[in-house]
């Protein structure tokens, strides 16, 4: 079916209308659905039970590199690993994709707030398949197997993650396909982390687009419906030409990037809000921070008890994918042109 879009007037009753019927759904406590099977509460009974929905905070997408048993500068221990998913599922914290995430869209219970799992470099460590008997099966020590566990006993949390590839994808190599159709199916992302894992900065513009064009084309090679669009640069260098991190080519293939990924360090406000990175994305390195010594300072440690200690910083959702939810006053903070197209301001 083909929908014309409706002219501008006929379009604002047909908001208005459908504003008036959730306001009404609300207000008769029956608690709405809003397309899925999230309940949605008015913002006097979220108050009221001490929930300050604040969607104009910061938001975090961490970063991983190996999961192995001994922690180690860019590895997390699989201990660690497994401790991270307790305390953000126990500090109020759900997975989102990236992409949603990023498009202002991220969608998580009243209360909470999103998060973003990224894995650089797709070594085996991150997703193994073993042999059990006649199956092959997701290895429980792998950082999906331990998603995926720690996923049944938590659906709420979420199952997520970007995945920014190297050609090596998971160091299996018969399991490649299966390992790529596997996060197509359940709904993972993929990014690309060039060929050869240079400090891009260093390159020629000729050499940073070859660096980024093969992996679209390896990736086309092995599933042809997986969708590239975001950059992981390698140690967090960006190109001399900045514009060929989101357009290029090379040997007649082309590539196009909505976004770029740094290396570090620090969380980052939503796609609406006036301080928001734009298309160079900050990311937080999974890692302790030890108070006395200040080790692990810029990493996952340190920012959780920073938005523990610092709560109003935070981004809280209001548990409706409709509306940003915030304090009134930060309302001139918001780009309306921003909003994802549908959503609206709410303020309190
Ligand atoms: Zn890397």
């Amino acid at each position: 079916m083909i929908h014309r879009p409706l002219k501008k007037p006929l379009r604002m009753i047909c908001v208005l209308l459908c504003i008036a019927a959730v306001c009404a759904f609300a207000g008769a406590g029956c608690g709405s659905t809003a397309g899925d099977e999230t309940q949605v509460e008015s913002v006097d009974k979220l108050l009221e039970k001490g929930i300050r929905p604040n969607e104009m905070g910061m938001v975090m997408i961490l970063e991983y590199h190996q999961v192995l048993e001994k922690e180690s500068d860019y590895t997390r221990s699989i201990e660690n690993f497994k401790k991270d998913l307790e305390t953000l599922y126990d500090k109020g914290y759900r997975l989102v994709r990236f992409h949603d995430l990023v498009t202002g869209k991220a969608s998580v219970p009243a209360g909470t707030t999103p998060v973003v799992f990224s894995f650089d470099d797709s070594t085996e460590s991150q997703f193994r398949y073993i042999k059990e008997g006649e199956k092959t099966i997701l290895d429980t020590e792998c950082a999906l197997g331990i998603m995926e566990a720690f996923y049944k006993k938590h659906s709420d949390f979420g199952y997520k993650a970007l995945f920014n590839y190297l050609p090596q994808l998971f160091d299996q190599p018969k399991y490649k396909k299966k390992k790529v159709d596997y996060l197509e199916e359940n709904g993972f992302e993929l990014g690309n982390h060039t060929i050869n894992h240079p400090s891009l900065g260093r390159l020629s513009d000729e050499e940073v687009q070859e660096e980024i064009a093969l992996p679209v084309k390896n990736m086309k090679e092995i599933s042809p419906e997986v969708k590239v669009d975001v950059l992981c640069l390698p140690h967090g260098s960006v190109p001399k030409n900045q514009e060929l991190m989101y357009e290029g080519s090379y040997d007649g293939i082309k590539y196009k990037n909505n976004w770029s990924l740094l290396v570090g360090s620090n969380p980052m406000y939503p796609v609406y809000h006036y301080k928001n990175p734009g298309k160079l994305l900050p990311r937080i390195q999974a890692m302790d921070y030890d108070p006395e010594d200040g080790s692990g300072a810029s990493g996952s440690g340190y920012w959780l008890r920073f938005f523990d200690r610092n709560p109003e910083l935070r981004y809280i959702s209001d548990g409706n994918a409709e509306t940003v939810c915030a304090p009134s006053y930060m309302k001139t903070r918001l780009l309306p042109d921003q909003l994802p197209s549908g959503m609206q301001f709410v303020g309190y």
